[in-house]
């Protein structure tokens, strides 16, 4: 597994092995000693290309039946990080006719997702180092008239640690590092490891059905990203300089949606249709970017001073200080070339300039801006619906009332089958953001979605309206349930229940006390000492404070639901002196969050369209 190349010394190059030579190395030595009590050292194998290796034993060990070799595995020049890693083979007899188990020991990783080579719950050990060992084992077998059913347990000590500094935990390998390699010797700055983990990385996203995937040219242009979309790690591919390599694997591989981040030097190189982003290998033409800057109307001073300039990044003060859209016209270019790459696969693409500190300075939108889902039932959610257009609105209803608002776009009602339905209505309907614009009290809709978008990679914001806080004259009881709300309400009192039809339970068993519940349909009431008044907010002040009074009621009790809609019975409370048991929310859903629908819109704009503004969000 590779590390991020940085430069390329000028020496010739040393080739190294790969974990899986090593492995296949430390298995020949230990299935020798179990065979023979000898530990051969040094120890020599094949590879697939027909080299022959001699490896040293760093380490050996042996038990009965039991018997394990290590080799300190020696990367040559490539950036590796399990480079001066001990790979060890520990060898015991198998169940008779089983022939060859492989076993992850101790910082070998488990493959957890589908997509790659190895299918999820096996050890993170790739088809050919499997062969390699299998036959090291069979070659001894037959020479040693045995019947060769072993178990190989490979480790690499530390490779846990190690394995976080790899694309391991991106791609759903946990516990460890891979063994890897398909010819056993390693290639330094072959870049190949590097594009292969990117086709891996496009692999895993498509197999767990990503939608929208980014290649980013660095960590920063990666986190800013993953920020903006809300896009989960499985659909971040490490694109580091080889957008090449990245664009036409998607050409045959293809994603629905690509963005394209990195800082306006490398993706100024991409503009003037440079495929390796490398500073070896293609540079910055300030001459190209003084056209630019003409065709963007720049004066004839600034078109010379563009020529002359030393640094991209300088270009682009100068073209900000002027107010020249440059790094917009650059991500135009840049997303030109990409598509061209794709060769019309049907990957839509948008490219994203940032700054070092990930400022987006620059931005070249999706073609098709997207369709929404919006996760309703609240007054926000109505609103939202109504203030979205140029892209296909869905608003999802739980199918709790019998005649729901009517709402522009499209309307869906029912559950989806939890967080894997839910994700999978996402995929099959191409959904390209979600506004969970649910109650604050409807948490388990709210889990599911942040769950459900994580797995199919669709950014999300949740609406949450701010809750309600007591003020000078209010007599609020806090509490945390419906249970408590119950217990709390004092013997002999007459309660206003505005907790929804679903949550009156708790209050029908306290029969020493009278309750009026506001439902929205008419139903029968759940037990003698309720009765049932029907209503749909907005509800005016005068109209709670003759319902309080005309019933006599000593206590209102009410979820901190927060909003205009049902604050009056709150004022008209307040003003009779009325005590309120309020019952708190359950937490917030995690992620972004917006407080109002101009906030989400906002956001909505900021996601899936080519514009851009300054709206952040607490917790994204
Ligand atoms: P919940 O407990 O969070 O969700 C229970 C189940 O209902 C979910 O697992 C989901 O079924 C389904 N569901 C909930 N909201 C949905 C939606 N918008 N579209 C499709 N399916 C949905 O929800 P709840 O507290 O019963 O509330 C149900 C709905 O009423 C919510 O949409 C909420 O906005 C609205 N509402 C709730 C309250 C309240 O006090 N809880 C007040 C006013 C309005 P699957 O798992 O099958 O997908």
């Amino acid at each position: 597994m590779t590390d991020k190349p940085e430069d390329v010394p000028d020496r010739p190059l040393r080739r190294g092995w790969t974990t899986g030579a090593c492995a296949t190395a430390a298995t020949r030595a230990a299935y020798a000693a179990l065979l023979t009590g000898e530990f051969p050292d040094p120890v020599t194998i094949r590879l697939p290309g027909g080299q022959a290796p001699a490896f040293a034993l760093a380490w050996e060990a042996r038990g009965p039946d039991i018997y394990a070799a290590g080799v300190v595995k020696d990367a040559g020049d490539d950036p590796d990080v399990t480079h001066g890693a001990l790979v060890i083979a520990t060898v015991s007899r198998g169940a008779p006719g089983s022939g060859v188990t492989f076993r992850a020991g101790e910082g070998v990783g488990t493959v957890t997702k589908e997509g790659l080579p190895i299918p999820p719950g096996e050890p993170a050990i790739n088809p050919v180092p499997r062969r390699m060992m299998s036959e090291a084992v069979a070659e001894l077998a037959a020479a040693h008239g045995d019947a060769g059913d072993v178990v190989i347990e490979v480790s690499i000590p530390g490779g846990a640690g190690i394995a976080l500094k790899t694309w391991n935990p991106r791609l759903g390998i946990v516990g460890g590092l891979s063994i890897l390699g398909t010819t056993g010797i390693v290639v330094p700055f072959s870049c190949s490891a590097w594009i292969h983990s990117i086709h891996r990385g496009i692999d895993v996203a498509r197999a767990n059905g990503i939608g929208h995937v980014a290649g980013s040219t660095g960590s920063t242009s990666e986190q800013a990203v993953q920020r903006l979309h809300g896009l989960s790690d499985l659909a971040l591919l490490d694109m580091g300089d080889f957008a090449g390599g990245m664009l036409k694997y998607l050409r045959r591989h293809p994603v629905p949606r690509l963005t394209i981040a990195g800082g306006f030097g490398k993706l100024s190189k991409m503009a003037q249709g440079f495929l390796d982003l490398h500073s070896g290998r293609s540079q910055v033409d300030f001459n190209w970017l003084a056209d630019r800057m003409a065709e963007l109307g720049a004066s004839p001073d600034e078109i010379d001073r563009t020529r002359h300039s030393n640094t991209a990044n300088q270009v682009l003060t100068r073209a900000i200080a002027a107010g020249l859209p440059l790094a917009d016209l650059v991500a135009a270019r840049a997303r030109a070339v990409a598509l061209d790459t794709l060769g019309g696969c049907g990957t839509d693409v948008e490219v994203l300039v940032f700054d070092r500190r990930g400022g987006l300075e620059g931005r070249a939108g999706f073609a098709v801006p997207g369709k929404v889902l919006i996760l309703g039932g609240t007054t926000e959610a109505a609103e939202l619906a109504c203030s979205i257009d140029g892209m296909s609105v869905v608003t999802s209803l739980a199918g709790r009332t019998r005649a729901p608002a009517v709402l522009p776009g499209e309307v869906r009602i029912g559950g989806f089958g939890g967080a894997e339905g839910l994700a999978a209505y996402l995929r099959d309907n191409a959904v390209t953001a979600v506004i969970d614009a649910t109650h604050p009290f409807a948490a388990t809709i709210s889990r599911h979605a942040e769950e459900a978008c994580r797995q199919a990679g669709v950014p999300r914001l949740a609406l949450v309206r701010p809750e309600w806080v007591a003020g000078p004259g209010d007599r609020w009881i806090g509490v945390d349930d419906m249970e408590a709300a119950a217990a709390a309400v004092p013997g002999g009192a007459r309660a206003f229940l505005t907790v929804g039809r679903q949550e009156l339970g708790p209050f029908a068993s306290r029969a020493d006390a009278w309750f009026l519940a506001r439902v929205i349909d008419p139903q029968e009431p759940p037990s003698p000492n309720i009765a049932l008044v029907t209503g749909r907010g907005p509800f005016d002040l005068d109209a709670e404070r003759a319902l309080l009074a005309d019933h006599g009621i000593t206590v209102v009790v009410s979820k901190n639901s927060g909003g205009g809609a049902s604050q009056p019975k709150l004022a008209a409370a307040r003003e009779l002196g009325i005590p309120v048991i309020m019952v708190r929310r359950p937490a917030p859903p995690a992620g972004p969050c917006a407080g109002t629908v101009d906030e989400a819109l906002e956001w909505l704009h900021r996601t899936l369209r080519s514009g851009r503004s300054t709206w952040t969000c607490s917790g994204s």
